[in-house]
């Protein structure tokens, strides 16, 4: 199908009920962590270790060649203490409950961190897109609607395009949703075209978000952008954007890299002809003949990493070779725990995924709100809010690092559960 996210996604979604777990264990450990540090009891780690709500839904398709075939789709509300939950639905045949579990919760955290009004959801169809129709999926999208029409809604759960998941099918679901209610109703989903109620600046909103974390990272390491030189792991939405923004703004971008390989060139590579190459599954390394690796771009003399592609780069078995100052995550879950603590303990500046990659969410925020009122806002001033959120969140990460004597993740962990935690309190749920 016709979709912007790509076939790459192996690490991140690599099956398996395993991994699910692990990424489900491992964003426990951590919520846990930072509650106790924050002083809470137990059990409000009980109440919030787990969606609220997930539902499992049997979505009958009719395929072309007349044959029906059921889906399962899931939807996870995780908490609601704040507001309506919020997050995307993806498409994916290694989709298990406890990913989307798993991810409803890290959706929470990045709205306490943005300070959103709104709690963590998520949703996902075991499919394969790249397999189906535009008709089948079509059909599928709009049935997957039908099975949770009652569960969600725009003051209640506002889904968004997440993996192999596009503005086409947001305004596929936006429309069946609209028909079930009787009345046309935008603030449902966001992420949809922009004739459709979509905001300016949506699209490339994570690698803006991304931009901004590393001026703060900078500022706060005495280096200036022009001057610096930069490694990005990954060439797709998230890594092409950001080497745009970047080389735009003077650094030079001496390292990219895609699935098959990375570019180096210590002069500061061609991002233009770069960007102009690349196709839609953010493939452009297999056009060069001198290309290094993917596990040689990682460890280039340079002064600011970002991973963006997948999960699980920076290991208890490289960290000890980055040569980066700053490395800041614009992929989920690219720095293992263990590499953390390797990472902080040689004194580099780690800016943590839940803080780095929150400017999607934040501008999809900004669509509701648009919805909402019926009013719709420039490029500029979309810009000009998003960066007075994320350079807020960074400011309070980086500051409760400092104060709490904590690493930045547990920092950013600590921000994320708090305003959660305390509307829970006040509701009198703990
Ligand atoms: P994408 O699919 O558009 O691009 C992924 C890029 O990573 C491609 O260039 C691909 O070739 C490369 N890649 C895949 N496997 C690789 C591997 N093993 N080693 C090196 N490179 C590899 O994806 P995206 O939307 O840019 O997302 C990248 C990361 O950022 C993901 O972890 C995603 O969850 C995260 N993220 C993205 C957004 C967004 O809005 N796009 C928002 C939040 C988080």
């Amino acid at each position: 199908m016709a979709s912007d996210k790509t076939a790459h996604f192996q690490n991140e979604t690599d099956s398996s009920e395993s991994s699910a777990s692990n990424l489900l264990e491992s964003t426990r450990k951590v919520i846990k962590e930072a509650l106790e540090k924050l002083g809470y009891p137990d059990e409000v780690y009980e109440l919030l270790k787990d969606s609220l709500r997930m539902l499992k839904v049997r979505i009958p398709v009719r395929m072309d060649d007349g044959s029906v075939k059921v889906f399962t789709g899931y939807r996870a509300q995780h908490n609601d203490a704040v507001g309506p939950t919020k997050g995307g639905v993806r498409f994916h045949p290694n989709v298990t409950e406890d990913e989307v579990n798993a991810l409803a919760i890290w959706m929470s955290i990045k709205a306490g961190i943005v300070d959103l009004p709104y709690g963590g959801g998520k949703g996902g169809i075991v499919c394969d897109p790249r397999e189906m129709s535009f008709r089948e999926l079509e059909n599928l999208s709009r049935g997957y609607v039908r099975a949770i029409s009652q569960f969600v809604g725009p003051t209640k759960d506002i889904p968004a395009p997440d993996i192999f998941t596009n503005s086409q099918i947001m305004a596929w679901m936006m429309d069946e949703y609209s028909r079930i209610d009787e009345f046309n109703n935008p603030g449902f989903i966001t992420g949809k075209p922009i004739v459709l109620g979509g905001s300016h600046g949506r699209e490339t909103a994570t690698a803006k978000g991304v931009t901004i974390c590393i001026e703060e990272a900078a500022k706060k390491r005495g280096l200036e952008i022009k001057d610096s030189r930069v490694v990005i792991q990954g060439f797709g939405n998230a890594g092409s954007y950001l080497a745009k923004f970047l080389h735009e703004a003077g650094a030079k971008v001496v390292g990219i890299s895609d699935a098959y390989g990375a570019l180096y060139d210590p002069e500061g590579l061609d991002i233009n002809y770069l960007l102009d190459r690349r196709d839609s599954f953010g493939t452009v390394t297999t056009l060069f003949k001198n290309t290094i690796t993917n596990k040689e771009l990682l460890e280039l003399d340079c002064d600011i990493l970002v991973p963006a592609a997948v999960q699980n780069q920076i290991t208890k078995e490289n960290a000890h070779n980055i040569k980066a100052d700053i490395i800041v995550e614009a992929a989920n879950g690219p720095t293992t725990i263990e590499a953390t603590k390797i990472l902080t303990e040689r004194g580099k500046l780690i800016v943590p995924d839940v803080l780095a990659s929150s400017g999607g969410v934040t501008v999809s925020y900004f669509e509701w709100v648009q919805n909402n009122q019926g009013y719709y806002w420039s490029e500029e001033e979309v810009e000009e809010k998003l960066r007075k959120v994320m350079t807020k969140a960074f400011e309070t990460i980086y500051n409760t690092a400092q104060t709490r004597n904590v690493d930045m993740r547990l920092a950013a962990y600590m921000v994320g559960v708090r305003k959660m935690a305390e509307a829970a309190r006040y509701r009198g749920w703990v």
